[in-house]
Parts: C-alpha cells; structure tokens; sequence
C-alpha cells in the first residue's frame, strides 16, 4: 500500500509532490491523462514570482517535476476511472483496471476547456479549424484570419499570442467589456490586428468541402442579426470546468462539479485524509501559484501524522 497517492500533475499535483517528497514520504503521482496539466498549453508565465523576464508555462511546470523527482516523487502515466474513499484504505481503480492503495489521497486533477456547444464545434475540435489552445495550435493559422470567443483573460491572452502568426483576429465576446484583467484588455484594444466582436455568440462553426473549418456564424444577442465571418480556425476560450467525474459520490461537491473544501480549510475534503488542491476545487482564483500553494497545503497535512 503506497503512504500518499496524488492524483494530477499540473502545478497543484507538483507543488503536493515536492512537500510529500521532501518529508520522505516517496509520494506516488498518478500524471493522468494531460502530463504537466493545462499549464503546459500556455506561453509565457509572466506573474510566477522569482520569473522577472517571464518563464513558459510547459518549462516552469516540468522544473517542478524535476524538483519532486529529485527528492523521491515517482511519477506514473495512468489515468483515475473511480475511486472508494469509504474505508481506511482509500482505493483508486485506474482506466487500464488496476486497483491501487493509500493511506492518504491528494486530489490534483485540474480543470478542462469549457466549449460553447455550437453547432458544428465539436465535430471539427481537434486539428479541423476548433481549438481550445491557441498556445498549441496557433502556428498552425499563419497568415490566416481566425476568431477567438470569449472575454477574460485567457480570451485575451489567446487573442494577443495569436496576432504574432495570424493576419486577423477578431474576439468575439457576449458582452460589450471584457471580464478580463485591464492589462490584458487594453493590450487586445490596442492591438491592430484584433477587431472585438461585441454582444455576440457563436451560434455554428462552417466547414468547407474537405470538412474543416471555413468560418463561423455568430449572433448579435441585443440585435438577434446574424454575421457570417470568414476563419480559418476558432479558438474558444470561455472557462473551465473540473476534471472531477471519477471523484462523483466519492467527496463533496458543488453543483458545478468543484470539489469542496470542508469548512475553511481550504484543501481538506469532507473524507478524512483525502486532500484536494488547484483548479479542480478553485473557480475563484486559477492562477499557477494559487494551485502550486494549495499542494504545498494538502502535501503538508497529508505528511502530518
Ligand atoms: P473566465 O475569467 O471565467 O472568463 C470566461 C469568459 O468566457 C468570460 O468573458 C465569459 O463571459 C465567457 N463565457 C463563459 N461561458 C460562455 C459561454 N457559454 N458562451 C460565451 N461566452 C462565455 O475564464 P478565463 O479567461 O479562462 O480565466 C480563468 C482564470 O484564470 C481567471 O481568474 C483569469 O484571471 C485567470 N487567467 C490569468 C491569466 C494571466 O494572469 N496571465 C491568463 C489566463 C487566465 P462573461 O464575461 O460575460 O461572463
């Protein structure tokens, strides 16, 4: 029976695994099935303190990987199907059905990209002109037009990154401001190459005769005019939602699927020693050193005796 399983490998999953390593607990790290977690679809990391020159979200996630490893972590490629937290023993029954032990349980799974549900999304999501990651795939739309929907930071992060490959980018967004910081709004309004798209929704993602991408209808919700715009790729950009459908009955959640911390403790569950840290219980704050704390927190009380 292994001492403490965490679950997850981005930032949250990393910063419990170098606490749980570094107190000779030799943790074992179930990576799941996005190694390194969603930081490392990002660019550059500009507000992780001690990076003044800024830091690229794959490089900084895989030096905390490297810094977990170096004081025991072991860092396996399986991904959670379910789990049973009922007993002392907490049992996790992995996708390729083994079932593994622990004493202790750190829950670290991070969050997905939410889509809008337009018609035509999902069908061309992944390499035909959909993308949830412009970090990604945005080299691939050099030269192109493409659009990119919603309006907070990430939106704009997008948005911005994109305009170093692409000829056009218009943002489109269901309000008429940005719910993004200010720094990154006033750097899209001031960036030529992007046209905002106010007050408006993806309603359908057109494809051409090859099946890929070729532009999208969007609705103007105070007007209810439609507007064809020709793309080559769209980026959607709207949120998250918590990759915690294995944990469902297992520990408490919200009604959105977040798993909830037990009164103000921030990473302590309602199951005795099962510990939860980043994005998959936090839709307030996100940020890398947000989730890199909250595993610093529950590897600490998971060390605890
Ligand atoms: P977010 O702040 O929740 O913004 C989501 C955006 O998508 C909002 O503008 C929202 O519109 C829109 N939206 C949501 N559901 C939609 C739907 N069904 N259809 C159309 N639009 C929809 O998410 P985020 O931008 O991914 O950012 C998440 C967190 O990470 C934030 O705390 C952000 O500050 C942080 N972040 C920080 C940085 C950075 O500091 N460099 C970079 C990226 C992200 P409304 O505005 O109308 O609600």
């Amino acid at each position: 029976m292994e001492e403490i399983i965490i679950i997850g490998s981005g930032c949250a999953g990393m910063g419990a695994a170098i606490y749980c390593a570094r107190a000779g607990t030799n943790p074992l790290v179930l990576e799941g099935s996005q190694p390194g977690g969603l930081l490392t679809t990002t660019s550059d990391v500009e507000n992780f303190p001690g990076f003044p020159e800024g830091i690229n979200g794959f490089e900084l996630v895989w030096r905390m990987r490297e810094q977990a490893q170096k004081f025991g972590a072991r860092i396996e490629n399986v991904a959670v199907a379910s789990v049973d937290f009922s007993g002392e023993v907490k049992k996790i029954t992995t996708t390729d059905g083994n079932v593994l032990e622990a004493k202790k349980i750190i829950i670290a799974t991070g969050s997905a990209p939410r889509m809008t549900g337009a018609k035509g999304e999902a069908e061309l999501y992944g390499g035909r002109g959909v993308s949830a990651c412009a970090t990604c795939d945005g080299a691939f739309y050099r030269g192109k037009d493409v659009v990119v929907v919603g309006g907070g930071d990430t939106a704009c992060e997008e948005a911005n990154f994109l305009t170093r490959f692409c000829s056009s980018v218009k943002i489109i967004h269901r309000r008429d401001e940005f719910r993004a910081s200010k720094i990154m709004s006033d750097r899209v309004l001031s960036n030529e190459k992007i046209e905002p798209v106010w007050d408006s929704v993806l309603e359908e993602v057109l494809k051409d005769d090859n099946g890929v991408c070729r532009g999208v209808i969007v609705k103007n919700l105070k007007t209810g005019e439609l507007r064809e715009i020709a793309c080559a790729c769209v980026f959607v950009a709207i949120g998250h939602v918590p990759n915690t459908k294995a944990f469902v009955g297992a520990v408490d959640m919200d009604a959105d699927g977040y798993i909830k911390a037990k009164d103000n403790t921030i990473v302590r569950t309602n199951v005795d020693n099962v510990f939860v840290a980043g994005d998959c219980s936090d839709r307030v704050f996100r940020q890398a050193i947000t989730a890199t704390s909250m595993g610093c927190m529950a590897g600490i009380l998971a060390t605890q005796h």
